[in-house]
């Protein structure tokens, strides 16, 4: 059978309800991110059951996904050109970071009859998305504040995600200065302050975040109980909502170290082997990296070692196990971020909820 996602419903719902109320506490309010699920819709009800009433994700595709879900919609990557139509269809909000896409979500969003809501994206550092000018922030929203099918709706920052530029008080100081600069301009209340993703939560906790802070777009600390600043844990949160099955193809007694003349791998790399002793179990998964992301993937079975894998094979160390595996049976994977995303984009792989 073809490998497969578990999906704990319990864990996840405990997850959400957990995250709501520490946030609540800091008068914050919480728009849960998708997109490492790919907005499955049955996923995504889970979330909402529990008490999510905004959901996120960077792909149109993936909202669209969820048009029958009872929750606002927010596009969390600025929208292509191309694919507006469909954005304003399937989104009520986008963040924005450029005149001319407003301008012409502005106008699509006429066209079809309904008000778009926009979050203008300041770049405090991470040099990925959002403005860097004050001045054309400030030009951008007046222009948006004027438009009548454009409800102007907040002002957001992300960081930790390409620099990986950490969040601190400073600058959220300056993302809520921005905020009033804005009103101030427009004379025009702006409802959302969305001050950052899961590596802002410790900040949160530490109580470092400005009381005009009003919204966090939270996928990683929601769906896998983790900040992102220091990679800690979360209190009272669960860390295995997603694991991953698949099944054992080969079993034998095999080196640690291969034999011949190594060449280098697909990266140019030459690869590197740990001598464990001469006699190793080894089990090879009918599992690659199409499917999983070897790198950020724990087996559950802690006595198991992933040695590695490649498109298609995946090479556990079984030796220590307590368990006596036999070919066809099952390994189970704890899933992280990555491995996580990679897992539910691959065709290959089914999901269940458990
Ligand atoms: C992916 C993403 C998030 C969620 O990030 P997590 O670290 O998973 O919480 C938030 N905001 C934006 C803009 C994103 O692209």
């Amino acid at each position: 059978m073809r490998p497969c996602i578990l999906i704990n419903r319990e864990h996840l719902a405990h997850n959400v309800k957990t995250i709501l109320k520490l946030c609540e506490g800091y008068g914050i309010a919480i728009t849960a991110v998708t997109k490492v699920f790919g907005a499955d819709t049955e996923i995504a009800r889970i979330l909402v059951d529990n008490g999510v009433s905004m959901l996120g994700d960077s792909r149109v595709e993936n909202l669209k996904n969820l048009r029958n879900i009872n929750a606002e919609k927010w596009l969390i990557r600025p929208p292509m050109m191309s694919e507006l139509n469909e954005m304003v269809r399937y989104a009520d909000v986008s963040l924005q970071t450029e005149i001319d896409s407003i301008c012409k979500t502005a106008d699509i969003a006429e066209r079809q009859g309904r008000c778009h809501k926009v979050i203008l994206m300041a770049d405090l550092g991470d040099i990925r998305e959002g403005f860097i000018k004050e001045e054309e922030l400030l030009r951008a929203a007046v222009a948006a504040a004027k438009m009548k099918s454009i409800n102007l709706y907040g002002i957001g920052v992300n960081l930790t995600c390409f620099s990986f530029v950490q969040y601190d008080t400073e600058k959220l100081e300056q993302l809520c200065r921005l905020k009033r600069r804005v009103e101030e301009e427009t004379g025009h209340k702006l409802s959302v302050v969305s001050g950052g993703n899961s590596a802002a939560v410790d900040l949160m906790m530490k109580g470092g975040m400005p009381a005009s802070v009003n919204n966090l777009r939270l996928g990683e600390s929601v769906l896998f109980g983790k900040e992102r600043a220091h990679y800690q844990f979360l209190p009272d949160m669960y860390n295995d909502v997603f694991s991953l099955e698949c099944e054992i193809v080969e079993l034998k007694e095999k080196p640690s170290l291969p034999w011949g003349t190594i060449g280098v791998d697909s990266y140019g790399k030459r690869p590197v082997f740990t001598d464990r002793g001469p006699r190793r179990m080894k089990a090879v998964c009918a599992l690659g990296k199409q499917d999983f992301d070897p790198d950020t993937t724990i087996p559950y079975d802690e006595d198991i070692i992933i040695l590695g894998a490649s498109s298609d094979h995946l090479m556990l160390d079984i030796t220590d196990s307590k368990k006596q595996y036999r070919l066809g049976d099952y390994v189970r994977l704890k899933l992280g971020y990555f491995s996580c995303m990679r897992a539910f984009t691959s065709k290959y792989v089914k999901k269940k909820i458990i």
